[in-house]
């Protein structure tokens, strides 16, 4: 079977090889068998070898949903009854974290930081210093939204110099970005399959150290469905998920990380700085600014400044892309338009050269002036 490929330049779900694609189409079968259960544990264990953890210290939990689970899970299992959360807020998926804990009426911190460059470190060791009840501290690793990278290895440090756990959203960068997660100082970090692997939608997992899942099964239970230790346990304890798992995703996933291994975590980092570098590429032929410097983009997301140009108009430019099998995605900072090009997916530098082509017809289509101006 020939499917059609699709060029998805959005943050995920990303572009999948067909091999990928097709693993998903195998006989009917009971997740409660035995099988299945063995496909899910072989998972789990390749989950955590990706970011270079030994399988005793670490674990991977596996939630069917989509990546938010992840940020929920963990933000509401890990907290013990009379501390307080600390946010490192600087961009729309730590924002979308403070939501989370506000919605459970957790007590936390939210300490904001521009969105625009890397945060403070100094001003997120004062909040440890001035608060000693903090019981973890979250920070996304590279916020999706803008492209910015964020210093893990130094605030997860900080955190456990203060006694706090630290917790970081790798959503957008894992299996991308290597990851070392000793060196990093990472308690939980977090994935979906859609990213990172290029697996398909509907499977994401936290991956956390087990003597603190382990401690946390005393922390206030805060919910039921999205609870890390329950998950945890009753894999450990019976080799299943608690509720019926994403079967074909599955088939997917285990695809997806076997052509991990095949392309190597070194290679698959090159080439998305290969994509990202033809991003670059082309946006300055045209003149196009970022939002962000590129010293402190993550390599994977570029949010590009809408021109000002009275003709300028993202929908008809995303439609005529679209229709010609490139999609491009808008931005997500507020007040201020953006739209964005992503390096995620199985996609190389060529793919990119050949949206270049389309964007600049679509752009003399609708007589957006080249090179872009900005007033
Ligand atoms: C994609 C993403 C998520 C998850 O988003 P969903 O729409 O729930 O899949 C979480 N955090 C970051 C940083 C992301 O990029």
């Amino acid at each position: 079977m020939q499917v059609e490929r699709k060029i998805l330049l959005n943050p995920g779900p990303s572009t999948t090889t067909d091999t990928v694609k097709m693993a998903q189409v195998v006989p009917d079968i009971c997740p409660r068998e035995k099988e299945f259960g063995q496909i899910m544990a072989d998972i789990s264990r390749e989950l955590v070898r990706i970011v270079h953890g030994k399988n005793e210290d670490y674990a991977a939990v596996l939630f069917c949903g989509s990546g938010t689970i992840c940020i929920d899970v963990t933000l509401n299992s890990l907290l013990d009854k009379d501390k307080k959360a600390l946010v490192v807020q600087n961009g729309s998926y730590s924002q979308r974290a403070c939501e989370v804990l506000k919605a459970y009426g957790m007590p936390f911190i939210e300490l904001k930081q521009p969105i625009d460059e890397p945060p403070s470190l100094k001003e997120i060791e004062r909040v440890l210093a001035d608060n000693e009840d903090i019981g973890y501290v979250y920070m996304t690793h590279h916020e999706t939204g803008t492209g910015l990278l964020n210093p893990i290895r130094e605030v997860g440090a900080l955190a456990h110099e203060y006694g706090a756990y630290f917790i970081t959203d790798t959503t957008s960068s894992y299996a991308m970005i290597p990851i070392d997660i000793y060196k990093d100082n990472i308690d939980f970090c977090m994935a979906s399959a859609q990213k990172g692997i290029m697996g398909m939608t509907g499977l994401s997992y936290v991956i956390g150290r087990r003597d603190i899942i382990e401690q946390s099964k005393d922390f206030p239970m805060r919910s039921y469905y999205c609870n890390l230790y329950l998950q945890y346990h009753y894999f450990e304890t019976t080799g299943q998920m608690h509720f019926t798992p994403p079967v074909q995703t599955i088939y997917a996933a285990k695809q997806a990380i076997k052509e991990y291994y095949e392309e190597g975590e070194e290679a698959k980092w090159e080439r998305h700085l290969r994509v990202m570098e033809a991003i670059h590429k082309g946006e300055d032929d045209i003149g196009l600014k970022e939002a962000l410097k590129r010293e402190v983009q993550s390599g994977l997301v570029s949010a590009v400044r809408y021109p000002d140009d009275p003709n300028w108009d993202f929908d008809k430019i995303h439609d005529y892309c679209y229709e010609r099998g490139f999609t491009i995605y808008p931005g997500k900072i507020e007040q201020k338009g953006t739209f964005r090009l992503c390096a995620l997916g199985a996609i190389d530098s060529e793919d990119i050269e050949a949206f270049w082509k389309v964007f600049r017809e679509a752009m003399e289509h609708y007589e957006v002036e080249i090179p872009v101006r900005y007033v």
